[in-house]
């Protein structure tokens, strides 16, 4: 509610929510998105609906996934670029998962630009590293995500992590 009061005042509320994996951005995007009425968009979500549904996307996307590496920022863009062009994203939008590099923030920045529209608020989830494996293990238990069960592929993507997204923070 004080975000809300402090921060909302009528403006069209483009957010984007930085976090490592497992820092909690699906969670807190899930309240976010109802107390505000706008969508999340999760790149990571459309990924797997797209493998799940063995579309081309989703062809190309799977291994990249499966390794814990990035899937390539031409498609992550495209598919974003399409993304925010629904009607239901008019009245803002919640990313969770994007920008995860650095090219794809500067990209980001083109498209909003073109729209003459920009982000208005960026939320940093800052937790330890220790307290991310735990959360990624247990998550694995139940996610059916084979990402979060093998603890290589979790380190792996901590590692993409803090070399590719950490810095799109600054
Ligand atoms: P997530 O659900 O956000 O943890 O994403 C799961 C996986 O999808 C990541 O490990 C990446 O392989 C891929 N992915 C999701 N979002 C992006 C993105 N913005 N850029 C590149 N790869 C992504």
């Amino acid at each position: 509610q004080n975000l809300k009061s402090t921060i909302y005042r009528g403006a069209i509320l483009r957010i984007i929510l930085l976090g490592a994996p497992g820092a909690g951005k699906g969670t807190q995007a899930t309240f976010i998105k109802q107390h505000f009425n706008i969508p999340q968009i999760s790149t990571g979500d459309m990924l797997r609906a797209a493998v799940k549904a063995g579309t081309p996307l989703g062809l190309e996307a799977k291994s990249f996934m499966d390794s814990g590496g990035l899937v390539p920022d031409a498609v992550i863009i495209g598919m974003v670029n399409e993304r925010i062009k629904e009607a239901d994203c008019a009245n803002g939008f919640l990313f969770d998962g994007f920008p995860r590099t650095v090219a794809q923030a500067q990209a980001l920045d083109k498209l909003l630009t073109l729209k003459k529209t920009d982000i208005a608020i960026v939320l940093a989830l800052d937790v330890t590293e220790k307290e991310l494996i735990n959360r990624l293990l247990n998550r694995g238990k139940t996610s059916g995500r084979s990402d979060d069960t093998n603890e290589d592929v979790i380190k792996k993507r901590f590692t993409v992590y803090t070399n590719e997204t950490s810095p799109v923070a600054d």
